[in-house]
């Protein structure tokens, strides 16, 4: 199909910067991990003995650059940041095991699950869906992407996030109740994962609000960081 056949002329790929290369990751689809981290799951009123985490998704042109400004989110007074190893995946598949899963990633980055925690929790109580107070516009800041070539697969290190300078959210990617490549094989089961896939992986602890002027800087070590502000 060339262009012209379509009504009106197709928007720009979404796609995240590559540390240290000239090409970028063009984006297909992003899925994220709920209640991947025990004492998350604790703090959002859930038992992590009893709920396996889950998986919900983003529209693609969520995506924010790092270093970005961002209007404050629509619909919500309260606007949550969560810091979240993705990952970013080269090839795909449907039923991958979980001893193949790790081919698939390309590389990882630090990004940012902006969520509207006020309309989550009046979904969750109201047995509805949460699309909306986890997909919407700039709902997804996203460092730049390292190659697992260069960094390897990581499953430990620290993964932190300050507001303002002040450290919020300091945990360990090692608490993580699925790791890379389970969450990979279990969520192939469910869908067929393809290149261009971004997987946020799950938050530790101490998530909670940002308000207009907040900056917000994430990091995971040896992956990278990833910073975005809030407009006043
Ligand atoms: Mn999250």
């Amino acid at each position: 199909m060339s262009e012209a056949e379509f009504l009106f002329s197709l928007a720009p790929r979404p796609s995240v910067r590559i540390e240290g290369r000239g090409e970028r990751f063009p984006v297909r689809r992003i899925y994220c991990v709920g209640l991947n981290y025990a004492a998350h799951a604790r703090e959002m009123g859930k038992d992590p003995h009893l709920e396996r985490p889950f998986f919900f998704s983003k529209p693609a042109d969520a995506v924010v650059e790092s270093g970005s400004a961002i209007p404050f989110a629509s619909m919500t007074g309260d606007l949550h940041y969560e810091i979240e190893l993705v990952a970013a995946l080269h090839s795909g598949g449907a039923d991958i095991s979980r001893e193949s899963a790790l081919e698939h990633v390309f590389g990882y980055a630090a990004g940012i699950d902006l969520t509207r925690r006020d309309l989550q929790k009046a979904a969750r109580d109201e047995g509805k869906p949460w699309d909306l107070a986890k997909g919407f516009d700039h709902s997804a800041p996203l460092g730049a992407i390292r190659p697992a070539a260069e960094i390897g697969h990581p499953r430990a290190g620290r993964i932190s996030l300050s507001v303002n300078g002040l450290v919020r959210q300091n945990g360990d990617l090692s608490d993580m109740i699925l790791d890379t490549a389970g969450i990979i094989a279990e969520l192939s089961r469910y869908v067929r994962l393809e290149a261009g896939d971004l997987i946020f992986t799950g938050t530790p602890e101490g998530v909670g609000p940002l308000r207009p002027g907040d900056v917000a800087e994430g990091e995971i070590e040896k992956v990278g960081s990833v910073r975005v502000s809030i407009n006043k």
